[in-house]
């Protein structure tokens, strides 16, 4: 599998901007071929995420960049630093886009031999297909057969125990969406199955960084209401957790933007949230009067953390140190969406071509 069809004339097709003959030719030779198939697909992945959901993946750019095992390309740290240079030279909107390019040419140079794909790169791959006449299905289909993916079932039941309604569906749709999107380990689709309270997801790796994919996802579907409460210092537990006691402060609704951070501490993960402006009102004066006490930090019914509050934070930024045992992708995950409203749970989960 060497195919030398033109990548540019691929490129351009991928644009809008080739002739109305070859894109016949392109269209033509894309149904029979797989390997051009694939780095279609990749075009055309990248393409759908700009376009979906641009703000989003300005982010996940530092996120991708830290995750690329340099080790691991070792081989091809040429080409990486090709990439990573046309990457530090673009704006910081370019940039992640770049940065899931050079995540799907990875991906495909892992797959074969297909050094030539890069002599072809150019940045105005970023640019969105007019018109991609691949839809998102068949995206992940190609991208799964390739490289791998899942797929998974998950039943929705309403807040009251009954079985869900098309709007607890949506909601719980909505919010999986967005968690998977900002997790960015996969290109997906969901699907809602209304007569069996279900929904269905579709997913081919982008950015696979663990082996337990299923525990990934069962940390996805949890309510995952993070509130700043006030808490009761005196009432700790053996293990040193407080229970919430207080009013809460602040909560998902209230954050604007949930990004990592670096608070310069080797090794410390750290989440920096942005409140809106009424929470930071709210958060100033919990702060004003919780000052060198502390503030109960909590995950649904868990506390994360318990920080001293220091000084009055006014700004309506919060740097939250997380513990050891959290996983700062997933969380990040979850405070950035909204809380889910029903209760979700896997009953199927299968791995393809992984
Ligand atoms: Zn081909």
């Amino acid at each position: 599998m060497n195919c030398n069809f033109s990548h540019e004339e691929i490129d351009n097709y991928f644009e809008g901007e080739a002739s109305v003959e070859s894109s016949k030719v392109v269209s033509e030779h894309l149904k029979t071929c797989e390997e051009c198939k694939v780095y279609y697909s990749s075009l055309v992945m990248t393409g759908k995420l700009i376009d979906t959901d641009i703000k989003l993946q300005e982010s996940i750019f530092k996120n991708i960049e830290n995750r690329i095992d340099r080790h691991k390309y070792r081989g091809k740290r040429r080409l990486y630093y090709k990439f990573t240079n046309l990457i530090s030279r673009k704006s910081s909107i370019l940039k992640p886009a770049l940065a899931l390019i050079l995540l799907c040419f990875i991906t495909i140079m892992a797959i074969g031999n297909y050094s030539n794909i890069i002599g072809s790169m150019k940045p105005d791959h970023n640019k969105v297909a007019s018109n991609p006449d691949m839809s998102t299905e068949d995206v992940i289909k190609t991208l799964i057969s390739s490289n791998g993916g899942f797929t998974s079932k998950l039943l929705v039941q309403s807040p009251t125990g009954s079985s869900a309604n098309k709007e607890d569906l949506e909601q719980a749709k909505s919010v999986i969406i967005k968690r998977l999107n900002i997790l960015s380990m996969t290109q997906h689709e969901v699907n809602v199955d209304l007569p069996n309270s279900c929904l269905n997801i579709t997913g081919a790796w982008i950015n696979k960084n663990n082996n337990d994919f299923k525990k990934t996802l069962t940390d996805l579907t949890v309510p995952g209401k993070l509130t700043f409460q006030e808490t009761d210092t005196k009432a700790a537990d053996v293990n040193g957790k407080y229970p919430r006691a207080g009013e809460i402060i602040c909560d998902n609704n209230d954050i604007v933007s949930a990004d990592y951070a670096d608070n310069g501490v080797p090794g410390q993960k750290t989440i920096n949230i942005k409140f809106n402006a009424q929470a930071s009102a709210k958060f100033a004066e919990a702060t004003k009067k919780l000052l060198h006490k502390q503030i109960g930090i909590f995950m649904d019914d868990n506390l994360l953390v318990a920080p001293v509050v220091q000084e009055e934070i006014t700004d309506g930024n919060v740097i939250l140190s997380l513990p050891d045992e959290a996983n700062p992708d997933i969380i990040r995950a979850i405070i950035s969406s909204k809380p889910l409203l029903s209760k979700v749970e896997i009953t199927d989960i299968k791995f393809v071509n992984n």
